[in-house]
């Protein structure tokens, strides 16, 4: 198992000569408790927790802080995947099993938040894995990192799927205090089938929901990534319509669309599920993604502009901040993809 490399952020390649912790500083650990049975967490103490996105980057942030890598909720689709690799473990079950944790995550932080080489740029968090995963329950990194940014009145960002954010509720309430926060939960679908077979780790939609309600109602504004919309599975015009209605009806700022990519990693990850769940729809991926990672550019307009639309409809959007949503009555169940009329 390697070691090094762990800076790479998920789409980039692993910088060359990144040693960055020894093999001789990893402990190995299970618990025998239901919420981690089957899962083996390596803690590493860290040499540097705040990482540069390379420079050829198309991400939106620059500087990042991963606690964790691997994610024990284990979405099927997770671009992260091919991280895993970089330290020798599976990108299949390992990725969901095998769990790094940068034990010294908060006090390395503090340390470099506090050093006169950093100017307080926006750190971006949950870019490659989730802070918020089962692990965080019994780790408890989080805390200490927000109090560091807390303390530091440095900008910073959290995108998640995790409910257990909540636990931080007060500490992300100081930090909006004295600096600038963003806060984005990941909500693709609401399909409880889909939700059950392709998220299995993660807590159902309607939690995640519960978490933007509960922030919302605490003065923190929080977006919705409406990620992934899964091609024949979730993009039929009833299943978008429902997701953006519950998502304007948790109160959350924004909306933003983004279509299943399948990097290699996740790709050959999602196949074989697809294969065993959804086998007549193989071809059909195979034709949509033909070219490489990415759904076709006519296939992601037209999923945002339908998203777009349907915000609008119900009053999502900055300009409508504070303002009463327009969310009609309850409307009849969405048929499961199998009814559908697929493209
Ligand atoms: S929650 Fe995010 S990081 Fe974790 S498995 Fe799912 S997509 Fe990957």
């Amino acid at each position: 198992m390697r070691w090094e490399n762990l800076t790479v952020v998920a789409g980039e390649n692993p910088p060359e000569n990144a040693a960055l912790f020894g093999a001789d500083a990893v402990t190995t650990r299970t618990f025998d408790t239901p919420e981690f049975r089957g899962i083996t967490f390596h803690e590493i103490r860290a040499r540097s927790i705040v990482n540069r996105v390379p420079g050829a980057s198309r991400m939106p942030f620059e500087w990042t802080v991963n606690p964790y890598r691997g994610c024990s909720h284990a979405c099927v689709y997770c671009f992260a995947r091919k991280t895993h690799s970089y330290l020798d473990l599976d990108t299949g079950l390992g990725f969901d099993s095998q769990i790094v944790v940068k034990v010294n995550a908060p006090e390395l932080l503090r340390r470099q938040l506090g050093s006169r080489r950093w100017h307080g740029e926006h750190i971006a968090m949950g870019t490659n894995v989730d802070c918020y995963q089962r692990a965080e329950g019994r780790y408890q990194l989080m805390p200490g990192i927000i109090s560091a940014l807390r303390d530091h009145a440095n900008p910073f960002s959290i995108l998640t799927k995790g409910t257990l954010i909540l636990r931080d509720l007060d500490l992300l309430k100081q930090a909006a205090a004295v600096t600038e926060i963003g806060i984005s939960v990941s909500v693709g679908f609401t399909d409880q089938e889909l939700w059950r077979t392709v998220e299995p780790g993660t807590p159902a939609p309607e939690r995640r929901l519960d978490v933007v309600r509960t922030l919302s109602e605490h003065g923190i504004d929080c977006g919705v990534l409406m990620a992934p919309v899964i091609p024949f599975l979730s993009d039929q015009a009833p299943q978008l319509r429902a997701t953006v209605r519950a998502i304007a009806a948790s109160g959350a700022t924004s909306v933003t669309p983004l279509v299943l990519h399948l990097r290699p990693g996740a790709r050959e990850w999602f196949m074989s599920w697809l294969a065993h769940h959804h086998p007549h729809l193989v071809r059909r991926y195979e034709r949509l993604y033909a070219e490489g990672a990415y759904a076709p550019k006519w296939y992601q307009r037209r999923i945002t502009r339908q998203v777009h639309e349907l915000a609008e409809e119900f009053g999502i959007g900055p300009t409508r901040a504070g303002m009463p949503r327009r969310i009609p009555a309850p409307e009849p169940a969405v048929p499961g993809p199998t009814q559908l009329t697929l493209l």
